[in-house]
Protein backbone atom coordinates (compact mmCIF):
# COMPACT_ATOMS: atom_id res chain seq x y z
CA UNK A 1 0.00 0.00 0.00
CA UNK A 2 1.57 3.75 -0.58
CA UNK A 3 3.39 5.37 1.57
CA UNK A 4 2.03 8.19 3.43
CA UNK A 5 2.85 11.68 2.07
CA UNK A 6 5.94 12.83 3.75
CA UNK A 7 7.85 15.54 1.90
CA UNK A 8 11.98 15.20 2.32
CA UNK A 9 15.02 17.25 1.47
CA UNK A 10 17.92 18.71 2.09
CA UNK A 11 18.10 22.71 2.97
CA UNK A 12 21.07 23.25 1.36
CA UNK A 13 23.25 21.91 -1.45
CA UNK A 14 25.60 19.18 0.43
CA UNK A 15 28.91 21.37 0.67
CA UNK A 16 26.58 23.81 2.46
CA UNK A 17 25.15 24.01 5.78
CA UNK A 18 23.41 20.92 7.07
CA UNK A 19 19.69 20.69 7.51
CA UNK A 20 16.60 18.65 6.79
CA UNK A 21 13.36 19.58 5.76
CA UNK A 22 9.96 17.08 6.78
CA UNK A 23 6.37 18.61 5.34
CA UNK A 24 3.52 16.61 6.15
CA UNK A 25 0.73 18.66 4.76
CA UNK A 26 -1.95 16.21 6.02
CA UNK A 27 -1.15 16.97 9.28
CA UNK A 28 -0.10 20.70 9.08
CA UNK A 29 3.08 19.23 10.40
CA UNK A 30 6.55 21.29 8.84
CA UNK A 31 9.69 19.74 10.83
CA UNK A 32 13.48 21.06 10.52
CA UNK A 33 16.27 19.74 12.03
CA UNK A 34 18.42 21.50 12.26
CA UNK A 35 18.52 25.69 11.41
CA UNK A 36 21.85 26.58 9.86
CA UNK A 37 21.47 28.57 7.33
CA UNK A 38 17.81 28.15 6.20
CA UNK A 39 17.96 31.85 3.06
CA UNK A 40 16.81 29.38 0.55
CA UNK A 41 13.58 27.92 2.27
CA UNK A 42 10.59 29.96 0.99
CA UNK A 43 9.52 31.96 3.45
CA UNK A 44 5.96 30.68 3.70
CA UNK A 45 7.24 27.61 4.75
CA UNK A 46 9.27 29.22 7.25
CA UNK A 47 5.92 30.81 8.65
CA UNK A 48 4.74 26.94 8.77
CA UNK A 49 7.36 25.68 10.81
CA UNK A 50 6.26 24.03 13.81
CA UNK A 51 9.02 21.88 15.20
CA UNK A 52 12.92 22.46 15.28
CA UNK A 53 14.68 19.26 16.25
CA UNK A 54 18.50 20.56 16.66
CA UNK A 55 21.85 18.07 16.69
CA UNK A 56 24.22 20.86 18.47
CA UNK A 57 24.99 24.54 18.65
CA UNK A 58 28.14 25.05 16.52
CA UNK A 59 27.49 27.94 14.74
CA UNK A 60 26.24 25.72 11.32
CA UNK A 61 23.66 24.19 12.48
CA UNK A 62 21.96 27.03 14.51
CA UNK A 63 22.66 30.15 12.69
CA UNK A 64 19.66 30.46 10.85
CA UNK A 65 17.60 30.62 14.06
CA UNK A 66 17.40 34.14 13.67
CA UNK A 67 16.20 34.14 9.99
CA UNK A 68 13.63 31.61 11.16
CA UNK A 69 12.21 34.02 14.15
CA UNK A 70 12.04 37.33 11.59
CA UNK A 71 9.77 35.40 9.39
CA UNK A 72 7.66 34.12 12.48
CA UNK A 73 7.17 37.61 13.59
CA UNK A 74 3.68 38.61 13.58
CA UNK A 75 1.93 35.76 13.47
CA UNK A 76 0.57 34.00 16.73
CA UNK A 77 2.30 30.96 17.10
CA UNK A 78 4.16 28.14 18.99
CA UNK A 79 7.06 26.19 18.09
CA UNK A 80 8.31 23.32 19.89
CA UNK A 81 12.28 23.44 19.74
CA UNK A 82 14.09 19.89 20.88
CA UNK A 83 17.90 19.38 21.64
CA UNK A 84 20.25 18.48 23.88
CA UNK A 85 21.93 20.78 26.42
CA UNK A 86 23.06 23.23 26.41
CA UNK A 87 20.54 24.37 23.63
CA UNK A 88 18.08 26.07 26.33
CA UNK A 89 20.81 28.18 27.29
CA UNK A 90 21.60 28.83 23.88
CA UNK A 91 18.37 29.92 22.43
CA UNK A 92 18.04 32.33 25.31
CA UNK A 93 20.91 34.48 24.51
CA UNK A 94 20.05 34.44 21.06
CA UNK A 95 16.57 35.63 21.85
CA UNK A 96 18.25 38.38 24.44
CA UNK A 97 20.13 39.81 21.52
CA UNK A 98 17.40 41.88 20.48
CA UNK A 99 15.06 44.40 22.13
CA UNK A 100 11.56 43.68 22.79
CA UNK A 101 10.46 46.94 23.68
CA UNK A 102 7.21 46.83 21.18
CA UNK A 103 5.72 43.74 21.88
CA UNK A 104 2.59 44.27 23.55
CA UNK A 105 1.67 45.13 20.19
CA UNK A 106 2.79 41.94 18.51
CA UNK A 107 0.90 38.77 18.39
CA UNK A 108 2.21 36.49 21.23
CA UNK A 109 4.73 33.61 19.76
CA UNK A 110 5.88 31.08 22.46
CA UNK A 111 9.05 28.64 22.06
CA UNK A 112 8.58 25.53 23.85
CA UNK A 113 11.76 23.86 23.99
CA UNK A 114 12.59 20.13 25.68
CA UNK A 115 16.13 18.96 26.35
CA UNK A 116 17.95 16.24 26.76
CA UNK A 117 20.54 16.88 30.19
CA UNK A 118 22.53 13.98 31.73
CA UNK A 119 19.85 11.91 31.79
CA UNK A 120 16.85 14.12 31.90
CA UNK A 121 14.96 16.05 29.94
CA UNK A 122 14.12 19.51 30.84
CA UNK A 123 11.17 21.47 29.75
CA UNK A 124 11.99 25.38 29.17
CA UNK A 125 9.09 28.18 27.65
CA UNK A 126 10.51 31.48 25.83
CA UNK A 127 6.96 34.03 25.39
CA UNK A 128 7.41 37.38 23.13
CA UNK A 129 4.80 38.77 25.64
CA UNK A 130 7.62 38.37 28.92
CA UNK A 131 10.60 39.84 26.19
CA UNK A 132 11.48 35.89 25.79
CA UNK A 133 12.42 35.20 29.31
CA UNK A 134 13.65 31.77 30.12
CA UNK A 135 10.62 30.11 32.02
CA UNK A 136 11.44 26.69 33.54
CA UNK A 137 8.45 24.58 33.19
CA UNK A 138 9.69 21.12 34.76
CA UNK A 139 12.14 18.48 34.24
CA UNK A 140 11.60 14.55 34.25
CA UNK A 141 13.75 11.46 34.27
CA UNK A 142 15.02 10.65 30.56
CA UNK A 143 13.62 6.74 30.27
CA UNK A 144 13.02 6.72 26.65
CA UNK A 145 14.52 7.10 23.39
CA UNK A 146 11.28 9.23 22.18
CA UNK A 147 12.02 12.83 22.69
CA UNK A 148 8.62 13.92 20.60
CA UNK A 149 5.60 11.58 20.10
CA UNK A 150 2.28 11.97 18.89
CA UNK A 151 -0.78 9.92 17.18
CA UNK A 152 0.84 9.95 13.79
CA UNK A 153 4.94 9.63 13.98
CA UNK A 154 7.63 9.63 16.88
CA UNK A 155 11.12 10.86 16.71
CA UNK A 156 13.88 9.26 18.31
CA UNK A 157 17.26 9.96 19.27
CA UNK A 158 20.68 8.62 20.50
CA UNK A 159 23.31 11.29 22.39
CA UNK A 160 26.23 10.88 20.39
CA UNK A 161 30.10 12.21 20.58
CA UNK A 162 31.28 14.48 18.53
CA UNK A 163 33.62 15.90 21.39
CA UNK A 164 30.61 17.48 22.88
CA UNK A 165 27.26 15.57 23.28
CA UNK A 166 24.99 15.61 19.94
CA UNK A 167 21.79 14.45 18.92
CA UNK A 168 20.92 11.88 16.51
CA UNK A 169 17.48 11.77 15.26
CA UNK A 170 14.68 9.65 13.83
CA UNK A 171 11.49 10.53 12.52
CA UNK A 172 9.19 7.27 12.37
CA UNK A 173 5.43 7.82 10.64
CA UNK A 174 3.48 4.83 12.25
CA UNK A 175 1.82 2.34 10.64
CA UNK A 176 -2.00 3.58 10.09
CA UNK A 177 -5.06 1.58 10.02
CA UNK A 178 -7.14 2.90 7.08
CA UNK A 179 -10.69 2.01 6.02
CA UNK A 180 -11.37 0.49 3.11
CA UNK A 181 -14.08 3.36 1.80
CA UNK A 182 -15.76 1.51 -1.15
CA UNK A 183 -16.15 -1.35 1.51
CA UNK A 184 -17.29 0.18 4.60
CA UNK A 185 -19.97 2.67 2.63
CA UNK A 186 -22.70 -0.82 2.87
CA UNK A 187 -22.28 -0.77 6.34
CA UNK A 188 -25.39 0.51 8.22
CA UNK A 189 -23.08 2.91 10.62
CA UNK A 190 -22.59 6.37 10.56
CA UNK A 191 -21.08 9.45 12.39
CA UNK A 192 -19.95 8.53 15.63
CA UNK A 193 -20.00 4.40 14.93
CA UNK A 194 -17.84 4.78 12.09
CA UNK A 195 -14.82 5.99 14.41
CA UNK A 196 -15.73 3.17 17.05
CA UNK A 197 -15.57 0.46 14.48
CA UNK A 198 -12.15 1.81 13.03
CA UNK A 199 -10.71 1.93 16.70
CA UNK A 200 -12.17 -1.21 17.60
CA UNK A 201 -10.04 -2.89 14.38
CA UNK A 202 -7.05 -0.76 15.17
CA UNK A 203 -6.43 -1.91 18.48
CA UNK A 204 -4.64 -5.17 18.10
CA UNK A 205 -5.66 -6.19 21.74
CA UNK A 206 -9.45 -7.16 20.28
CA UNK A 207 -7.89 -10.08 18.25
CA UNK A 208 -11.08 -12.82 19.03
CA UNK A 209 -13.43 -10.48 20.18
CA UNK A 210 -16.39 -9.11 18.21
CA UNK A 211 -18.55 -6.24 16.92
CA UNK A 212 -21.76 -6.26 16.79
CA UNK A 213 -23.87 -4.60 13.56
CA UNK A 214 -27.76 -4.78 13.08
CA UNK A 215 -27.94 -6.64 16.15
CA UNK A 216 -25.39 -9.37 14.17
CA UNK A 217 -21.61 -10.34 15.93
CA UNK A 218 -19.11 -10.38 13.53
CA UNK A 219 -14.91 -10.93 14.94
CA UNK A 220 -12.38 -8.59 14.60
CA UNK A 221 -10.35 -10.63 11.68
CA UNK A 222 -13.09 -10.96 9.72
CA UNK A 223 -13.77 -7.42 9.91
CA UNK A 224 -10.42 -6.38 9.90
CA UNK A 225 -9.91 -8.57 6.09
CA UNK A 226 -12.97 -6.53 4.63
CA UNK A 227 -13.30 -2.81 5.77
CA UNK A 228 -9.72 -2.02 6.68
CA UNK A 229 -6.07 -2.11 5.03
CA UNK A 230 -2.49 -1.15 6.61
CA UNK A 231 -0.93 1.99 5.77
CA UNK A 232 2.59 1.28 6.17
CA UNK A 233 4.76 4.15 8.04
CA UNK A 234 8.16 5.28 6.90
CA UNK A 235 11.16 6.26 8.79
CA UNK A 236 13.44 8.96 8.07
CA UNK A 237 17.04 9.08 10.23
CA UNK A 238 19.52 12.16 10.44
CA UNK A 239 22.55 11.90 11.41
CA UNK A 240 25.48 14.37 11.76
CA UNK A 241 28.59 15.77 13.16
CA UNK A 242 29.76 12.43 14.77
CA UNK A 243 33.02 10.22 15.38
CA UNK A 244 33.58 7.08 14.26
CA UNK A 245 34.27 5.31 17.24
CA UNK A 246 32.68 2.14 18.40
CA UNK A 247 30.19 3.37 20.95
CA UNK A 248 28.75 5.56 18.27
CA UNK A 249 28.61 3.31 15.38
CA UNK A 250 26.45 0.88 17.76
CA UNK A 251 24.27 3.62 18.68
CA UNK A 252 24.16 4.77 15.65
CA UNK A 253 23.23 1.74 13.78
CA UNK A 254 20.51 0.74 16.56
CA UNK A 255 19.09 4.28 16.11
CA UNK A 256 18.38 4.26 12.56
CA UNK A 257 18.33 0.61 11.41
CA UNK A 258 15.49 -0.07 8.31
CA UNK A 259 15.47 3.33 7.44
CA UNK A 260 13.60 3.72 4.26
CA UNK A 261 16.48 7.06 3.81
CA UNK A 262 19.01 7.68 6.05
CA UNK A 263 20.54 11.25 5.80
CA UNK A 264 23.97 11.58 7.24
CA UNK A 265 27.08 13.47 7.07
CA UNK A 266 30.26 12.31 4.69
CA UNK A 267 32.79 14.92 5.85
CA UNK A 268 36.08 13.87 4.47
CA UNK A 269 37.50 11.34 1.70
CA UNK A 270 39.06 8.03 3.34
CA UNK A 271 42.72 9.51 2.49
CA UNK A 272 41.53 12.03 5.34
CA UNK A 273 40.66 10.45 8.09
CA UNK A 274 43.15 11.32 10.55
CA UNK A 275 41.42 14.44 10.04
CA UNK A 276 37.99 13.57 9.97
CA UNK A 277 39.05 11.71 13.89
CA UNK A 278 40.76 14.83 14.60
CA UNK A 279 37.76 17.15 14.31
CA UNK A 280 35.40 14.29 15.27
CA UNK A 281 33.47 14.30 11.91
CA UNK A 282 32.75 11.03 9.71
CA UNK A 283 34.62 9.86 5.97
CA UNK A 284 32.79 8.43 2.95
CA UNK A 285 33.38 4.98 3.53
CA UNK A 286 32.53 5.04 7.17
CA UNK A 287 29.34 6.67 6.34
CA UNK A 288 28.68 3.99 3.93
CA UNK A 289 29.24 1.19 6.50
CA UNK A 290 26.64 2.92 8.88
CA UNK A 291 24.73 3.04 5.85
CA UNK A 292 25.45 -0.88 5.11
CA UNK A 293 25.20 -2.49 8.75
CA UNK A 294 22.16 -0.47 9.83
CA UNK A 295 20.34 -2.16 6.15
CA UNK A 296 19.36 1.43 5.28
CA UNK A 297 16.89 1.44 2.13
CA UNK A 298 18.57 4.56 0.61
CA UNK A 299 21.42 7.08 1.96
CA UNK A 300 21.67 10.26 0.98
CA UNK A 301 24.92 11.95 2.01
CA UNK A 302 25.85 15.51 3.15
CA UNK A 303 27.95 18.05 4.88
CA UNK A 304 31.27 17.68 2.17
CA UNK A 305 34.34 19.58 3.41
CA UNK A 306 35.05 22.87 0.87
CA UNK A 307 38.59 21.41 0.65
CA UNK A 308 36.95 18.82 -2.37
CA UNK A 309 35.34 22.27 -3.95
CA UNK A 310 35.21 21.07 -7.25
CA UNK A 311 35.63 17.43 -6.76
CA UNK A 312 33.11 16.40 -4.56
CA UNK A 313 31.75 13.88 -7.02
CA UNK A 314 34.56 11.20 -5.73
CA UNK A 315 32.95 11.21 -2.07
CA UNK A 316 29.88 9.76 -3.62
CA UNK A 317 32.28 7.64 -5.81
CA UNK A 318 34.27 5.97 -2.71
CA UNK A 319 30.27 5.30 -1.28
CA UNK A 320 29.15 3.75 -3.75
CA UNK A 321 31.20 0.16 -3.81
CA UNK A 322 30.24 -0.47 -0.32
CA UNK A 323 26.96 1.03 -0.53
CA UNK A 324 25.21 1.73 -3.75
CA UNK A 325 22.07 3.10 -3.11
CA UNK A 326 23.30 6.54 -2.36
CA UNK A 327 22.92 10.18 -3.72
ZN1 LIG B 1 29.63 20.31 14.81
ZN1 LIG C 1 28.59 20.78 11.33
Amino acid sequence: MAKPRVKHYLVNEKYEDPGLVIEIDSLGEYILFDVGNIRKLDRHLLRKVNKIFITHTHMDHFIGFDHLLRNKLGREQTVEVFGINPLAENLYCKLQGYTWNLVEFEPRIVFNLKQYNSGLFEYYSYDIKKKFARDFIKEEKADTDVIYENQYYRVRYAVLDHKIPVMGYSFEYKDRLLLKKDSIKDLPLEGRQIGEFKSFLADENNRGKSFTIDGREYGWEELREKYSYVQEGIKISYITDVVFSEENFKKIINLVKGSDVLYCEAVFLPEDREQASKVYHLTADQTALIAKEAGVKKLVVFHFSRRYANRWDRIIEEIKPIFPNVE
